[in-house]
């Protein structure tokens, strides 16, 4: 149906402000859409709690993540991009233009949007882990590695954040263990060349966490562990515990309205497209493979153009002001380009 707007209709509404999002609204803000970018509550998303960058291609000397993400901002500002330092709170996609609405009591109208609301981290889901979060449970070794100065930490994962991580508190912590479930890291050959390496770093093998302890201080001394191979009970002392096991989608606005995978991913085509049209996504939320700032970027970037021939095409059609819900459009509304089929040798 028509939505009912109120009075102002953006082009694009860009929402979230990780590398995808600055990246998409630098493209379509250089496009001349007069794009609108709404950060969320993540400012910045995983990067900006990241130490150190480096492999983003051109930085060889490496950058922090806040510093990565200020440059992207910038760079997306100088050439128009407005923001909005809001939360949304709900899109309403089965009218046109779309609606979001924020935390704030805002309420956006717009022909397109870009779905860039990332993914946040896993949690252990263990008894004592809610309890004891920032009292010595923490999600992010940039923000609190600093007050486990001389003290013991566990890091719980195998991929590269939990090496990483585990990495960057051996500047502040006595001991680091990793604690992973397998005998076997998924991380980067390099990164666990330097974890191994660093005198610091001890390895905790075929464990799990079962249960987090606070002392008499209300603060972490203590984990209950399980060995994933005998499953003999076990028990480290600790003044930390550091959890890094994966991420999970920020797909709460789209249950019900957009197609998501097994895993609660936004499901899109190979150029960014969602199920419904005029809507593209990029970057963690539509990423279940690559996700690096680099992958994210280049997600970013295909999502503007997307959006920037969608909307061509859209007012080319004359769909301006029709009386359709989006979802019924025609493929060829959104869908401009042939299909190409193999040739044959
Ligand atoms: P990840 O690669 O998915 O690794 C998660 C780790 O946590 C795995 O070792 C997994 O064990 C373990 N795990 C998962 N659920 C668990 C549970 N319930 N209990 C205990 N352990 C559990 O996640 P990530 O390290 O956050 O990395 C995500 C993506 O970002 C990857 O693509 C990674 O390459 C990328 N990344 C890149 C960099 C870099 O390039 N410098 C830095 C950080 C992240 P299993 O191994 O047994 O599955």
């Amino acid at each position: 149906m028509a939505a009912q707007t109120n009075g102002h209709v953006e082009n694009t509404i860009i929402i979230g402000s990780g590398p995808a999002g600055w990246t998409a609204g630098l493209y379509t803000a250089r496009g001349n859409l007069n794009p609108l970018l709404i950060t969320g509550n993540d400012y910045g998303g995983q990067v900006s709690v990241t130490y150190e960058v480096e492999n983003y291609p051109g930085f060889p000397e490496g950058l922090s993540g806040p510093e990565l993400v200020d440059r992207m901002k910038i760079q997306a500002e100088k050439f128009g991009l407005r923001v909005e330092y809001d939360h949304v709170s709900e899109i309403v996609v089965d009218q046109h233009p779309f609606e979001v609405r924020t935390v704030n009591g805002k309420s956006y109208f717009a022909k397109s949007l870009i779905l860039c609301t990332g993914a946040s981290p896993r949690y252990l889901g263990v008894p004592g882990e809610k309890e004891l979060t920032g009292k010595g449970v923490s999600y992010c070794a940039t923000c609190d590695g600093f007050f486990f100065r001389g003290k013991d930490v566990l890091v719980v994962g195998g991929g590269d954040s939990a090496l990483e991580e585990g990495l960057f508190l051996t500047k502040f912590a006595s001991r680091v263990r990793i604690v992973h479930r397998r005998d076997e890291l998924r991380a980067s050959k390099i990164l666990q060349q330097r974890a191994r390496d660093n005198e610091k770093i001890e390895f905790v093998w075929n464990s799990v966490i079962t249960e987090i302890h606070g002392g008499e201080d209300g603060k972490v001394n203590r984990v209950s562990t399980q060995d994933t191979v005998t499953e003999a009970a076990g028990e480290l002392q600790t003044d930390g515990v550091f959890v890094f096991i994966g991420h999970v989608p920020n797909n709460s606005l789209y249950g019900g309205k957009l197609d998501l995978d097994e895993d609660g991913h936004l499901i899109v085509d190979s150029r960014t497209r969602t199920n419904i049209p005029g809507i593209f996504a990029a970057g963690e939320i539509m990423d279940k493979v690559f996700k690096q700032v680099a992958t994210s970027v280049g997600q970013g970037t295909a999502a503007a153009i997307q959006a920037e021939k969608w909307l061509a095409d859209y007012e080319a059609e004359g769909y301006e002001g029709a009386d359709h819900d989006p979802r019924e459009w025609p493929a060829r509304a959104y869908n401009p380009m042939p299909v190409r089929e193999p040739v044959a040798a």
